[in-house]
């Protein structure tokens, strides 16, 4: 039989089968999956199984099928990936205005991650009524020339939220937002009647940071499937090499093919076509020291690594 895994909650998983939900323990042979064995759990939310019923109404996973994509989060210090979901169709980045304040060097490396799996992401910028003369304006000029979908809302004032609401319809999304950004006002005011599980969203998986976190699929209305991630706060991109880094900086893969040098870095090289944009004010030279940033974190971390 084939389900697909709705929640992951210490050595059991649930999972959707013809409207019902059955609990599922792993079948040992599955840890012995060669393409499951670099990820920390060999399941995760998401996850399309085959799986045989006992006679109690709980099963076994016998099967994990081909997965579209995956995401993870890496420690520094572990090898190994912390699955946290499988074939998403979409990531949410939520940010707002005023506060907690707009950290748009988190927002540029969970899209690196978005990148590297073939995620479409959307960042959403809520508490839109409290945005300043020039806030929106310097956001979008942060962005420009990158082709990030943003979509700002204001939970308060009710803007964007239909917007939101249809881009959600249909799909898989994974959540990620700080506490404070207004995830749960969002959600109240596009699913009125979930009032009570919305607040469930956020304490069925609020737990454990540096544990595998207990992670669950809700389904909401016009087909919305939504992953709450409240416990994300870090993760590393220690899975791409410094001189990948351009090739999943969105707008930058796409420009560099003018760079003379290939692969270019976009850091030292001569000739270097992000480095002429961002002089002639095309690409936002924030955005580009943003870049640079992460570039430095990667290279620290490789050259730690093979010394
Ligand atoms: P969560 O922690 O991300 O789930 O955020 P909440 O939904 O609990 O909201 C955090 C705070 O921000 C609460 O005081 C909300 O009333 C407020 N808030 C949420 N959305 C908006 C918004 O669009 N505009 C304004 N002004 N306040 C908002
Ligand atoms: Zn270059």
């Amino acid at each position: 039989m084939t389900g697909t895994v709705v929640k992951s909650f210490g050595k059991y998983y649930a999972i959707e089968y013809e409207g019902r939900r059955i609990n599922c323990t792993l079948r040992g042979r599955l840890r012995k999956d060669e393409r499951l064995e670099k990820y920390s759990e060999p399941v995760a939310v998401g996850d399309i199984v085959e799986f045989e019923l006992d006679g109690e109404g709980s099963g076994a996973i016998e099967l994990v099928r081909e997965r579209r994509n995956t995401f993870t989060r890496r420690y520094k210090d572990s090898d190994l990936n912390d699955l946290i979901a499988a074939n998403l169709d979409l990531m949410v980045v939520i940010q707002c205005f005023s506060k907690p304040r707009l950290n748009l060097r988190f927002v540029d490396r969970l899209l690196v991650r978005g990148e590297k799996e073939g995620i479409p992401v959307l960042l959403c910028v809520n508490k839109l009524d409290l945005a300043e003369d020039d806030d929106t304006g310097r956001l979008n000029d942060y962005y420009r020339g990158s082709g990030l979908d943003i979509l700002m809302t204001s939970a308060v004032t009710g803007e964007g939220i239909d917007t939101l609401k249809k881009l959600l319809a249909e799909k898989l999304s994974i959540l990620i937002g700080n506490s404070g950004v207004g995830k749960t006002s969002l959600l109240n005011g596009m699913y009125p009647d979930l009032d009570l599980r919305t607040t469930e969203v956020s304490e069925s998986t609020g737990k454990g940071r540096h544990t595998t976190t207990n992670v669950e699929m809700f389904r909401l209305e016009s087909d919305a499937r939504i992953i709450d991630t409240p416990g994300l706060r870090e993760f590393g991109l220690t899975d791409i090499e410094p001189h990948e880094l351009g090739v999943y900086f969105m707008e930058f893969g796409r420009l560099s093919r003018k760079c003379d040098f290939s692969p270019c870095t976009h850091e030292h090289e001569p000739g270097c076509e992000i480095k002429r944009l961002v002089e002639k004010g095309k690409i936002s030279e924030e955005r580009y020291v943003s870049y640079l940033n992460i570039l430095s974190t990667l290279k620290d971390y490789y050259d730690n690594r093979y010394r």
